[in-house]
């Protein structure tokens, strides 16, 4: 399929591409990876008038420690976030997951930014965001990722807001990322993550729901002492998923404790 005709404009900084998506009004879009637009784009679902092309912004990429945080810019790609030594050292866990988002053409390209401004349910960074209470900072302001992820595909972005990067908490103590899916490139039909910090767990759950899911009742319950499996027990607490081709409700909430329990068992 050929996408609809659109306006195209390079930027060389995050001001410049603020004042471009200011002057084609609001349904500009910006580009990253294209990864998620560009398809979309191909079969009409997405029609916008005009793409400004972030990739050629120097420094967007940036990942380093900063402050006692893991700061990621938004143009980071996904092998640059497996490969990084900064984020192996300091959150193994988002290295784990970058290695798990599709295939290599899609790892190459796509951007940590491009996931999280997506916001699709089945992304993999925006749990570990939520989980971790990652902050999401735009050309304009911080945005904590529990007020960020508000629905699937929906943000608090405006027309003319650009991320600019993502700073997680350092955390490299036990850790798993586990992501059920029918072929190894897929997205995850439901994936969970443990991660241990501060003493306590921190579990997060992709594809439970239109946003990505913090499991406070498995957290608690392991606070309290409870093994893995009858914390994992907790993991469906409160969900609501959807049925889709790939799983039932009943199917995603199972998952959601099977893959839990693992991700706990498994963190090592
Ligand atoms: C076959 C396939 C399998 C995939 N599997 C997975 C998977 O398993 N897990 C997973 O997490 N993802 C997966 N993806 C998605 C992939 O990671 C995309 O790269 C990602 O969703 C979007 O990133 P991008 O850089 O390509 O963004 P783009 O496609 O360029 O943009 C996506 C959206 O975000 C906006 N945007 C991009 N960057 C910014 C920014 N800095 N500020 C504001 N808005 C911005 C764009 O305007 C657009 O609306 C898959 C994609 C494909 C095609």
């Amino acid at each position: 399929m050929i996408p609809a005709a659109f306006e195209y404009a390079r930027a060389s900084s995050v001001e410049e591409a603020v004042k471009l998506l200011k002057n084609y009004g609001e349904d500009a879009k910006v580009l990253a990876g294209g990864h998620s637009l560009i398809p979309l784009m191909r079969l009409r679902l997405a029609q916008p008038s005009a793409l400004v092309d972030i990739n050629g912004i120097k420094g967007l990429d940036q990942i380093k420690e900063s402050g006692g945080k893991l700061h990621i810019g938004a143009l980071a790609r996904h092998v640059s976030i497996h490969n990084s030594q900064v984020v192996k050292d300091k959150l193994p866990l988002l290295a784990e997951v970058a290695a798990e988002v599709g295939d290599n053409q899609i790892r190459n390209m796509g951007t940590i930014g491009g996931v999280v401004a997506h916001a699709d349910a089945a992304g993999d960074y925006p749990t570990i965001a939520l989980m971790l209470d990652a902050d999401i900072v735009t050309n304009k302001r911080t945005i904590a990722a529990k007020d960020f992820f508000k629905d699937i595909f929906t943000t608090p972005l405006a027309a003319d807001e650009i991320v600019t990067e993502i700073v997680f908490p350092v955390a490299n103590g036990p850790h798993k990322y586990i992501k059920f899916r029918r072929r190894l490139f897929d997205w995850a039909i439901v994936g969970a993550a443990a991660q241990k910090m501060d003493g306590g767990w921190r579990i997060g759950l992709t594809n439970v729901g239109p946003t990505p899911v913090r499991a406070k009742a498995v957290e608690e319950a392991l606070h309290k002492g409870a093994k893995p499996e009858e914390a994992a027990q907790h993991a469906s607490d409160g969900l609501n998923p959807s049925g889709d081709l790939r799983a039932s409700p009943e199917y995603k909430k199972h998952l959601a404790r099977v893959l839990t329990k693992r991700a706990i068992e498994q963190a090592g």
